[in-house]
């Protein structure tokens, strides 16, 4: 994996050292000696990562990290603090300044490689998040609220219940009712809602000379089922385990912490992945939400020209390696500007909700159904015959002419639909964008006859030229 790590050490011969254990690595590498000159280079050199040397992490770290998040707001840089420090409260302000985590020297390249690589990951991923976000605000929507975070809520997971009690004061300091215990199994079998945001997973009575292969085991399968693979992991091992560390985030932890550390670095390193997690989880939704938007009609929650024009384009394709027909229909309400005129524009919209409700419920996973205009709608069938396009038709044709879509003063309120419906075949689909809209066409022209031969009549035209 490839990365650009800024080293801010004010030591020239400590930033060579670390320079070449990182080059190795195969990172591009970026020293520099203090904040300042680290701020300054930022634009240029946009590192993925800044590693800082624990002497600096007194001296004016906490604006440091302030001025990291103003200039780059997006897209935070994580920034890993190396060394000793002289007591735990020195240390436990660097994490709340916002270190996301703590190596101290002298430490084992494979643990300082394995938390580069595990926090270059995970920038990587709200990277892909990120784009769409952009995406999203070119789309024209608001903006994701950033700064609230939610509590949160987390797991503990270990094997009995006294190991579970032992974690009395991280419980403590969480807030009240976020936290509760499971064991493993239990943890592997969490369902739906009850998924937390953090597991803390317990491998301090981790026996020295063991593999690790139970923790290892179950890092790996929160991580590959559906379920728990967004959840974050803090994995807590015997003091000093720094190779086990060092395989517990490649196979996925987000953090790691040794028995010896004090409760309240665990309480600050659980709130600090919470915030990171909820911080996700925000630009997944996001991202979700502007896809679903840009593909999808507001009112009737069906596909929208746009995303049927492009799905069309992949239908054919199929149609052409399968050999296989591909029908089209396109239907249209009869009269219906007469509804609105009637009864208003608020029961027009009722009825486009009911018929789009009627299309979407009768028809099979793999036909689309797209809302292409006012009161147009358009489905394409893959792989139906003539006879079964029509009978198609014909259904849903019956059933919008049989239901109620409100009421009125003069009782229920009917609408009819006309359909138009035009059959591609391998050969006839084969030009690609412009087969499919001379398909189209052909199926207006069909629907055009439904009208004028008096509506509510379903024609099957002559298949594409
Ligand atoms: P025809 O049987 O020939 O199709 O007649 P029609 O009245 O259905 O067709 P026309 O194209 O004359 O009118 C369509 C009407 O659909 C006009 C327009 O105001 C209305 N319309 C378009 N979009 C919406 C919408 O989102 N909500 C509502 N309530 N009406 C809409
Ligand atoms: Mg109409
Ligand atoms: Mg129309």
């Amino acid at each position: 994996m490839s990365g650009r790590v800024m080293i801010v050490d004010p030591v020239s011969t400590n930033r060579i050292v670390l320079k070449v254990r990182l080059l190795v690595a195969r990172y591009e590498v970026v020293p520099c000696v203090d904040f300042a000159e680290a701020l300054g280079r930022l634009d240029d050199e946009k590192p993925d990562l800044i590693l800082v040397e624990a002497s600096q992490l007194d001296a004016g770290f906490a604006d440091f990290c302030s001025e990291l998040r103003r200039g780059h707001r997006q897209l935070e840089i994580p920034v890993l603090g190396l060394g000793q420090f002289a007591d735990s409260s020195a240390r436990l302000a660097a994490l709340a300044a916002g270190a996301v985590d703590i190596l101290p020297k002298p430490f084992c390249d494979a643990l300082l490689l394995a938390m580069i690589r595990g926090l270059l990951r995970s920038r990587d991923e709200a990277r892909a998040a990120l784009i769409s976000d952009e995406t999203r605000s070119a789309l024209g929507f608001a903006e994701s609220c950033a700064g609230f975070e939610p509590a949160g809520s987390v797991a503990i997971v270990c094997d009995d219940e006294l190991s579970g009690q032992r974690f009395g004061q991280l419980l403590n300091g969480l807030r009240a009712g976020q936290a509760i215990t499971m064991t493993p199994t239990e943890a592997l079998e969490l369902r739906g809602k009850a998924i937390p945001d953090l597991f803390v997973l317990d491998a301090r009575a981790t026996p020295a000379r063991s593999t690790g292969e139970a923790v290892y085991q179950l890092i790996a399968d929160l991580r590959s089922r559906t379920e728990t693979r967004n959840a974050a992991q803090l994995v807590i091992l015997p003091a000093g385990a720094a190779t086990m560390a060092a395989m517990a985030l490649d196979l996925g932890a987000s953090a790691t912490a040794f028995s010896d550390e004090a409760p309240e670095e665990m309480v600050l390193r659980s709130r600090t992945l919470l915030a990171r997690k909820a911080k996700q989880d925000r630009m997944r939704d996001t991202l979700r939400s502007g896809l679903e938007a840009a593909v999808t009609d507001p009112l009737t929650g069906l596909y929208n020209r746009r995303y049927a024009m492009s799905h069309l384009a992949g239908l054919a394709e199929r149609a052409v390696e399968t050999g296989r027909n591909l029908a089209v229909m396109v239907l249209d309400i009869d009269h219906f500007k007469r509804i609105n005129d009637t009864y208003g524009h608020v029961s027009g919209d009722q009825v486009l909700i009911g018929v789009a409700d009627i299309l979407r419920r009768n028809l099979r996973a793999i036909d689309l159904v797209a809302r292409i205009g006012g009161e147009e709608f358009l489905i394409a069938m893959p792989e139906a015959s003539a006879e079964a396009a029509r009978a198609a038709a014909e259904r849903l044709r019956q059933k919008i002419a049989m239901s109620d879509f409100g009421s009125t003063d003069a009782g229920a309120l009917k609408v009819t639909l006309s359909v138009g419906i035009a059959l591609g075949t391998a050969d006839q689909v084969v030009g690609g964008r412009s087969g499919i809209e001379d398909l189209i066409q052909s199926a207006d022209t069909a629907l055009y006859r439904s009208k004028a031969a008096g509506r509510n009549i379903v024609t099957l035209g002559q298949t594409a030229a």
